[in-house]
């Protein structure tokens, strides 16, 4: 597991947002984030899971969060105003986005891939994390230390058979990654850089992974060592990075 301990309040003053934060891993780092200290504005599709991650973090005694419905499937480029606009006027500043929202489509081969549910993958899984990135961008400005963090996959540098336009969409998603946080280089405020989870107990994972045994593998909460660390001030400086959540690296070895 990627090594960081992380200060308590390591957030605090923070206003992140977390998209995909209902369920699964955004769940846990909405949580995560909560916790030390951060506002969290929590993003996702299915309203009832965005209020029990409310609720949870409310009865935690942490900071009151915020919650922004959104379907990145359906929404176009006037819901994305509409939101940096909400936030905006609510928060006037943003100081980090956790893009974790994510489908993984369909497990067959290109010559059978459904090109409605290719557009569909495509839509959530990379051009709302473009979107969302660039209307916000004016808001992250706004903050002396602002982080983004992209979420991969070990199919986002290696082709893999019948993975279809998830793999080719986290190929996408590193290559954002890299260009935007090349454009940056020399902005001392922004930060962009990437986390592959690693086999994560989840609805996705299981989906993927029908007969594994999901307490063999690392939970959403064990990961999060990663997900505070670029977060958060202690990784300034670090840019353009993909790191492996479940990986040996350690924080020192990156800055
Ligand atoms: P889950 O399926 O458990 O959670 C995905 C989250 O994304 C859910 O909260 C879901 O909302 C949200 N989401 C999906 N579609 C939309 C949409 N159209 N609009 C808004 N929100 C949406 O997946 P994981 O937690 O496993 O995955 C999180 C990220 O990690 C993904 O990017 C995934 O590709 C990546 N990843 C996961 C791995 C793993 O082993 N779990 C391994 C490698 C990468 P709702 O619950 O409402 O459907």
């Amino acid at each position: 597991m990627f090594k960081y301990d992380a200060p308590e309040l390591l957030l605090d003053g923070r206003t992140i947002l977390v998209t995909g934060a209902g369920d699964g891993i955004g769940k846990a780092s909405a949580i995560a984030y909560a916790k030390a200290g951060a506002t969290v504005i929590l993003a996702g599709r299915t309203e009832e899971k965005l209020e029990a991650v409310y609720d949870e973090i409310e009865d935690l005694g942490c900071k009151q969060p915020a919650m922004v419905p959104i379907d990145f499937d359906k929404a176009r480029e006037p819901d994305y105003i509409e939101l940096a606009n909400l936030l905006d006027t609510t928060f006037g500043k943003l100081d980090g986005i956790l893009h974790n929202a994510g489908i993984i489509g369909l497990r067959t081969s290109i010559e059978h891939y459904d090109p409605i549910i290719w557009d569909q993958v495509m839509r959530v899984n990379v051009n709302a994390p473009f979107i969302l990135t660039q209307t916000l961008m004016p808001l992250l400005r706004q903050s002396t230390d602002a982080s983004v963090i992209f979420i991969t996959s070990g199919v986002a540098t290696k082709g893999r058979a019948y993975w279809g336009a998830y793999c080719v969409s986290k190929f996408a998603t590193l290559g954002l990654m890299e260009t935007l946080a090349d454009e940056l280089e020399n902005d001392p405020n922004i930060r962009i850089n990437a986390i592959n989870p690693g086999g994560t107990a989840t609805a996705m994972r299981a989906y993927a992974y029908p007969a594994e045994d999901p307490s063999t593998i690392a939970t959403p909460d064990d990961i999060q060592p990663a997900y505070l660390f670029l977060m958060g001030p202690d990784s300034k400086g670090v840019n353009g990075q993909n790191i492996d959540a479940q990986g040996t690296l350690s924080a020192q070895d990156l800055v």
